[in-house]
């Protein structure tokens, strides 16, 4: 199923920075940064420890406010969090003491929709992230990857265009990183959603990307842009793990490397 894609969640930053104050200073987190998003794109951004990755997902979600420039989504600058811009954050941020079908149902009960149809849908996207029967489970009980899956339930149920993801499976073992990368694929190609991911892993970017941005150390910049085709891409299929060992992906990878060994310099 291909969704069609909404012009009106270009994302597109104009001169953006951000600066931090604090009592011992000032820090220059994001310098004066140009960049367009086209919906449905899969950009990745990757960059040594604080260049300002985390900061720039925080202005896109609305989380802060720039120090200059403009940052529109559409025709409307962000002005603030919305449902529209969902966040999973690399650490759960479940409620305890909901199940996880009422934490997936959160969003939905806030804006008054009715009882049997946020159950519904609860139940659909409990259904497309493997966890259908821990509906009624509580956080505590589930594995750390299974709540990075109900996190990524609990910002579906809101339809958001635009998904933002903060080193979303950075704490995960292994074997759970990468099959929540496929699923993470197969939801992105369905959903036709638009997704911006911090990560450390350049391959993890290299797999699940149509672009990556790599980050300069403070002031935080984006030294390359990149965008990122692999064998298979023009075919149906979601890419699957077995892409990592074609040439293309060694040589992006190698490519991509490069440029954040350079960027810590
Ligand atoms: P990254 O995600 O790439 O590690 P961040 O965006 O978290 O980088 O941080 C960029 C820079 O801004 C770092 O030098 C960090 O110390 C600084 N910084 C981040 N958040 C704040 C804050 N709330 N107050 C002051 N400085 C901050």
């Amino acid at each position: 199923m291909t969704t069609t894609l909404d012009t009106r969640d270009r994302v597109v930053l104009t001169e953006v920075s951000k600066t931090y104050d604090t009592p011992s200073g000032s820090t220059v987190a994001l310098a004066s940064t140009d960049l367009v998003i086209e919906p449905g794109e899969f950009v990745s951004v990757v960059g040594p420890s604080g260049c300002g990755k985390t900061t720039l997902l925080q202005l896109l979600g609305g989380f802060l406010e720039p120090t200059t420039g403009t940052l529109l989504v559409g025709p409307d600058r962000v002005a603030g969090p919305s449902p529209e811009r969902g966040v999973v954050f690399q650490a759960p941020t479940l409620f305890p003491w909901l199940s996880v079908r009422g934490n997936i149902e959160f969003g939905p009960a806030c804006r008054g929709v009715d009882r049997a149809t946020r159950r519904a849908e609860a139940d659909r996207l409990l259904r497309l992230v493997g966890l259908d029967g821990a509906g009624d489970k509580r956080p505590y009980e589930l594995s750390g990857g299974m709540q990075q899956r109900a996190q990524i339930a609990r910002v579906l149920i809101n339809d958001p265009r635009i998904i933002l993801m903060d080193e979303p499976f950075g704490a995960l073992d292994q074997l759970t990183r990468e099959r929540l990368q496929v699923e993470l694929l197969r939801l992105w190609r369905q959903a036709g959603k638009t997704v911006v991911f911090v990560t450390h892993s350049v391959e993890e970017a290299v797999f699940l990307s149509t672009r990556v941005l790599v980050m300069s150390a403070r002031p935080g910049r984006i030294l390359l842009d990149r965008r990122i085709a692999l064998p298979g891409d023009d075919t149906e299929r979601v890419r699957d793990l077995a892409v990592t060992a074609t040439p293309e992906f060694q040589a992006l990878r190698t490519e991509l490397a490069q440029a954040i060994y350079g960027a810590h310099r």
